[in-house]
């Protein structure tokens, strides 16, 4: 089949909107994509200078989604001094898992020439998930562990690097199953927090100064994709999972998604479409529940009670 803008072979068919894409016009495609997500999200600030540029951390898992949006908006902005981009990664503790990652996240940072900065689990906490999972004292799934102490680390050395905005890679499949499964649990709450956390622009978003506004320029771009673009760039990428990543209802909520684009193409977006809509008016109902934002009183984080999530596990595993 032939590429739908020029002469030469697609390696790719879009069903959602009908098109066949070459090597080069795909890879334009997708950048294309997450520059147009940047502007109309108000990524940059106009307050931004040469002198004064603002900071962006990417949470750099050496995984495609962090790879590959970290290549596009360094050939985007390398020219750019009102934006500098700096490398968070974090080292979860995972025996054979995260030392490879680490490798990608090192080459790609030193290809670029970006800042890098490695974060681990085991210098802040003084735990490895290895060890979690075996005590798991909450009797819970990896994953709800990590995330709340990945959700820690990210946050303080956003504001430790001085981040004036932090990104991460997810992408149009991970946002749409994040949306379904919101909707499945009728959690019109959590629909206002992921849209004031990541969704619409920065204006539409009310004031969430205690934390550094998030960013996911990924999003309309769908997983399959971004690994096409990580294998046609030839970006160094670290594609093995997490031993742990099989989160069940996540997995279910995939698979669903998978049947429904392959029978409906363009369910993704649609779903995306009206989510967003809809989660900005919950924004706007529900927002003011978060004022009661108060600090932790073991480690000071913003938190909604006394004792933050991350302090009460940490005081559960050293209990074991
Ligand atoms: Fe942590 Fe779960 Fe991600 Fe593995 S899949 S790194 S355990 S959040």
């Amino acid at each position: 089949m032939k590429c739908t803008k020029c002469d030469r072979e697609a390696v790719m068919h879009a069903a959602y909107s009908g098109v066949h894409l070459c090597s080069e016009h795909f890879l334009a495609s997708v950048e294309r994509r997450v520059k147009r997500r940047v502007r109309e999200d108000g990524l940059l600030s106009d307050e931004a200078t040469p002198d004064e540029p603002e900071t962006w951390v990417i949470g750099l898992s050496g995984g495609k989604d962090s790879v590959v949006l970290t290549r596009i908006l360094h050939e985007t902005f390398a020219d750019d001094p009102r934006v500098k981009l700096v490398g968070l990664t974090i080292h979860e503790g995972i025996a054979g898992y995260r030392d490879r990652s680490l490798d990608a996240c090192v080459e790609l940072s030193e290809e670029l020439g970006i800042r890098h900065e490695v974060v681990t689990y085991e210098g802040e906490f003084g735990i490895r998930m290895d060890d979690v999972v075996e005590d798991d004292p909450e009797e819970m799934a990896a994953c709800a562990y990590c995330g709340v102490f990945r959700r820690d680390v990210l946050s303080r050395y956003a504001d430790e690097l001085g981040a004036d905005k932090l990104l991460t890679g997810h992408n149009l499949d991970d946002e749409a199953q994040s949306a379904l499964m919101n909707f499945l649990e009728g959690d019109l709450v959590q629909m206002a927090k992921h849209f004031e956390a990541s969704l619409g622009g920065f204006e539409e978003r009310t004031d969430q100064s205690a934390f550094v506004p998030r960013a996911k320029p990924l999003r309309d771009v769908p997983e399959k994709e971004v690994a096409l673009y990580a294998h046609l760039a030839e970006l160094p990428v670290h594609m093995a999972e997490c031993p742990h990543s099989s989160e069940a209802y996540r997995g279910e909520i995939q698979r669903l998604l998978y049947g429904l684009e392959e029978n409906h193409p363009g369910t993704r977006h649609s779903i995306m479409a009206g989510y967003e809509e809809l989660a900005g008016l919950l924004a706007g109902e529900y927002g003011e529940e978060r004022t009661d934002l108060v600090d932790c009183e073991r480690c000071g984080s913003t938190t909604t009670g006394a004792v933050c999530r991350k302090c009460s596990l940490l005081a559960a595993l050293e209990a074991v």
